[in-house]
């Protein structure tokens, strides 16, 4: 089998209403998707994570004509070609999320070569995946007043479709900040919450708010710091109890491999459209596990990485595992996505919280061409 043509589409649709976080507001979703397709018209579809103009051009100009030939079944040669190929030159960034793309595209169309989901040639299983709800991203030119009833009926909306775990956004300001965390406490006294400031704080800053979701038993406090900021980070998680989570910015095992050894987290959140694939997420979990930490999947894009991250949720190591099994949830954003919502004929359904896999081969999740069209970025 060789790889025939490989083709890439950035993406982007306009949102109705924007959503802000910590450092800034969406008024536009992006995405990459990119398409590999071998002789015989076996397709294999990707996405990544990142800027998607300079991830497509780099796949377009540099990755490209490496790959074309290929045996698109040998996934792990191949990522070490690719890697291989820029050692000498800034090994991470767009080019590692141009790697994370491809390499997923690879898969999917390794599972449909093999006739296997993804899943079961990673080894795991078809039960369903819970999912927890991110949402609650701040509105702009909402008082922060009123901001936060409206936060709390979108939650609801959530509860309501089955989620028992849901993710806010902090890194607004001190008191809105405070003043959310305690509403959802308060009003979802039951429910399993997390918190992430997209390293919004300094040191100081992040005690409090971390002192404030341990009392109010929040699951996880994620990015509280600057990412590069691991001697704090390491500091924060000895002086609290709520676990710290952090690593969507960070890539490849060697990145992961400088987290653990500054004993700076509890959760690795690695993005598969990012880390470096599929490939590589596999040795980011094994340093996680050695080091006795999780491994739960940032994903923030389309129903692609959706896939990706339930699949290798469904090989997630217990650590260290007991009779009544630990519960590894999957993050289900819920935001505006035009293009996520539009572009697929076949995917995973997500009901009553959790993720019920398809039995398609492959990633279980296709493409419908004539959409792409519709939401082609324009290079400004
Ligand atoms: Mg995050």
């Amino acid at each position: 089998m060789k790889i025939a043509s490989i083709d890439v589409f950035p993406l982007e649709a306009d949102l109705g209403n924007p959503i802000g976080f910590s450092q800034w507001y969406y008024g536009k979703k992006n995405n990459l998707v990119i398409k590999i397709t071998a002789e015989d018209g076996t397709i294999g579809w990707g996405e990544s994570y990142g800027p998607s103009h300079a991830i497509a051009s780099s796949i377009e100009t540099y990755f490209k004509p490496l790959l074309l030939g290929k045996n698109p079944l040998e996934t792990e040669c191949l990522w070490q070609l690719m890697w291989k190929s820029y050692l000498d030159f800034n090994r991470l960034g767009i080019f590692m999320g141009a790697i994370s793309g491809i390499d997923i595209a690879l898969w999917d169309l390794k599972g449909k070569a093999y006739d296997a989901p993804v899943r079961e040639l990673l080894g795991g299983t078809s039960e369903p995946i819970q999912c927890y709800a991110t949402g609650m991203y701040f509105r702009k030119g909402v008082p922060d007043e009123q901001m936060i009833p409206q936060l709390l009926t979108e939650a609801e909306s959530y509860i309501k479709l089955g989620f028992d775990f849901l993710k806010i956004k902090i890194g607004k300001n001190l008191d809105f900040d405070c003043e959310i965390l305690e509403a959802f406490r308060q009003n979802f006294p039951d429910t399993l919450l997390a918190a992430d400031a997209n390293h919004a704080y300094n040191f100081k800053e992040s005690l409090i708010i971390g002192r404030l979701l341990e009392k109010h038993n929040y699951t996880w406090f994620e990015e509280p710091l600057h990412p590069s900021n691991l001697s704090d980070m390491a500091k924060l998680r000895n002086l609290l109890d709520v676990s710290i989570a952090s690593g969507e910015c960070e890539q490849t095992r060697y990145g992961f491999l400088k987290l653990a050894e500054a004993k700076a987290l509890d959760i690795f959140q690695p993005d598969p459209a990012y880390c470096g694939g599929i490939s590589e997420y596999l040795k980011i979990q094994a340093i996680a596990t050695a080091n006795h930490i999780d491994c739960i999947p940032h994903c923030w894009g389309l129903k692609i990485n959706q896939s990706v991250s339930a699949s290798l949720l469904s090989i997630s190591p217990e650590n260290p595992g007991r009779y009544e099994k630990r519960k590894f949830y999957l993050e289900m954003d819920q935001t505006e996505h035009p293009i996520r919502d539009c572009i697929f004929k076949d995917s995973h359904k997500v009901k009553d919280g959790y993720l019920h896999f398809n039995d398609l081969p492959g990633l279980g999740v296709s493409v419908d061409e004539k959409l792409l069209d519709s939401f082609k970025a324009v290079t400004k």
